[in-house]
């Protein structure tokens, strides 16, 4: 795909872009998703070195995009049945310049390096705007945590961290969960990483469990910061959340806290869904119930509508972008919004897209709905929530303190409308008023360039 520059650029500028996204391609052959993610930065900065030529002298996109470490690393277990498995660990550590690397571990059956790049690469943008001192890394395995037992699951955990441990800590690189690793993955690499060091290092890890070192709305913190994130797009348009139609696409952590912030500002989210297809639930999805068939049961969508009643359809196969709503929240994974999904949701009226998920929107998804006027939060800011509350969960670790929720999600909540503010006045400055995306690409990079240029040529 050509390097089309979002804004006015100089055209040595933008070939300058161009030589330095071939060079990608030529380099890293196959990383379909990584490709996609430089390709969305790399169309937003042709006016930043246009205004700084020593950024470019400097070499500090080749710089950016190249990550520090990368660490791939065999990862053998057995099964219940007593038959030997063998999965691939990754920690891309990515960008250090300002803070401990950060960011979570996928396990899914689809992860492979590529697609741990493309999640490092945009973290380092996301930790950049939390403003919170941490630097970008990803990791995880190709390993599928559905269907295993939970002594399954705890064996791969320990033979992947017994590797992991060597590379990782308090100060250097700070782990956390993704897709496939929640509360119970992150309580057995914790324990593990203490068996093997021999050290309580509570901010080596964070998602950690309330008694033992976890923070108060580490949980809830994608999602409810995504609404929020959401209702701050909408607050510039004149409008709130209330009374708003929401689908919501997914099914586990990030969307289940979408739906709880989104249902305590007063509107109505009416689908889920998983990789078998959606529900659309007329009465509004029933959160008790989705939280006992998810977390309890590790159930699928389709058991929720089979014990919902009435209210409940559940459309095998199917995707959320049908249903006619206000607003469209995508929680599930990457590139799970196509062109097709947005022509659709803009017919039907969308006024606002907020990426719960990483990524979840295509390239020509994304200027479908802007060029529509539907406000789009790209998920490097609009899911940020997340890891910002991973640094808050750090900061306790390091005074040994355990704040109170109120406090957490208050601060959550400002870190959310500081994030939209930087974003929308960034965007303002380079006359690409209401453009989010532009916004946080173009202020994520600059203030990691700039802690770059600081520390010399690193
Ligand atoms: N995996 C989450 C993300 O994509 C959270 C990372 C973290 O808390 O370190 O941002």
């Amino acid at each position: 795909m050509p390097l089309a520059s979002r804004l006015p650029a100089p055209p040595e500028t933008m070939a300058v872009l161009e030589e330095t996204y071939s060079g990608v391609l030529r380099r890293d052959p196959g990383e379909a998703e990584f490709h996609q993610a430089v390709h969305e930065v790399l169309e937003c900065l042709g006016p930043v070195l246009a205004a700084r030529p020593g950024l470019a002298t400097a070499k500090l996109v080749e710089r950016v995009i190249e990550p520090e470490r990368q660490i791939m690393f065999r990862v053998p277990w057995e099964d219940d049945n007593g038959e030997i498995h063998v999965n691939r660990g990754f920690r891309v550590e990515y960008n250090g310049a300002l803070g401990p690397y950060k960011g979570g571990l996928r396990f899914h059956p689809t992860v492979n390096l590529g697609i741990v790049k493309f999640l490092g690469f945009e973290q380092i943008f996301k930790n950049a705007l939390t403003g919170l001192g941490i630097g970008g890394g990803k990791g995880g395995s190709d390993f599928d945590p559905h269907g295993r037992s939970d002594a399954e699951v705890m064996r791969f955990c320990q033979s992947f961290m017994t590797e992991l441990q060597r590379h990782v800590g308090e100060h250097t690189d700070v782990p956390a969960g993704d897709i496939g690793v929640g509360a119970r993955e992150i309580g057995y690499l914790f324990g593990q990483y203490r068996r093997v060091t021999n050290r309580w290092e509570a901010g080596m890890l964070t998602g950690k469990g309330m008694l033992w070192g976890g923070s108060a709305v580490r949980t809830e913190a994608t999602g409810y910061g995504n609404v929020m994130f959401t209702a701050e797009m909408l607050r510039r348009r004149g409008e709130d959340l209330d009374g708003q139609q929401i689908v919501v696409s997914g099914s586990g952590n990030v969307a289940i806290y979408t739906i709880e912030k989104a249902q305590q500002l007063g509107a109505n989210v009416i689908t889920v869904s998983d990789s078998g297809g959606y529900v659309v639930d007329e009465k509004g999805i029933d959160l008790d119930l989705l939280k006992q068939v998810k977390e309890v049961d590790r159930g699928r969508v389709s058991d929720y509508a089979d014990l919902r009643g009435a209210s409940a359809r559940f459309v095998a196969g199917g995707r959320v972008w049908d249903v006619p709503a206000d607003i469209a929240l995508p929680s599930a994974t990457q590139n799970e919004l196509d062109a097709e999904a947005a022509a659709v949701l803009v017919r039907n009226g969308v006024k606002a897209v907020s990426e719960g998920a990483n990524m979840p929107t295509t390239p020509d998804a994304v200027h479908i709905l802007q060029d529509a006027g539907v406000a789009f939060g790209p998920g490097k800011a609009a899911n940020a929530g997340g890891v910002a509350v991973s640094a808050l969960e750090m900061q306790q670790n390091a005074s040994r303190a355990s704040w109170p929720f109120s406090q957490v999600e208050e601060e959550l909540s400002a870190i959310m409308t500081s994030i939209h503010d930087t974003c929308y006045e960034t965007a303002e400055r380079y006359g690409a008023s209401g453009d989010y995306v532009v916004g946080a690409n173009i202020a994520g990079f600059e203030r990691v360039a700039d802690a770059m240029l600081a520390q010399g040529l690193i």
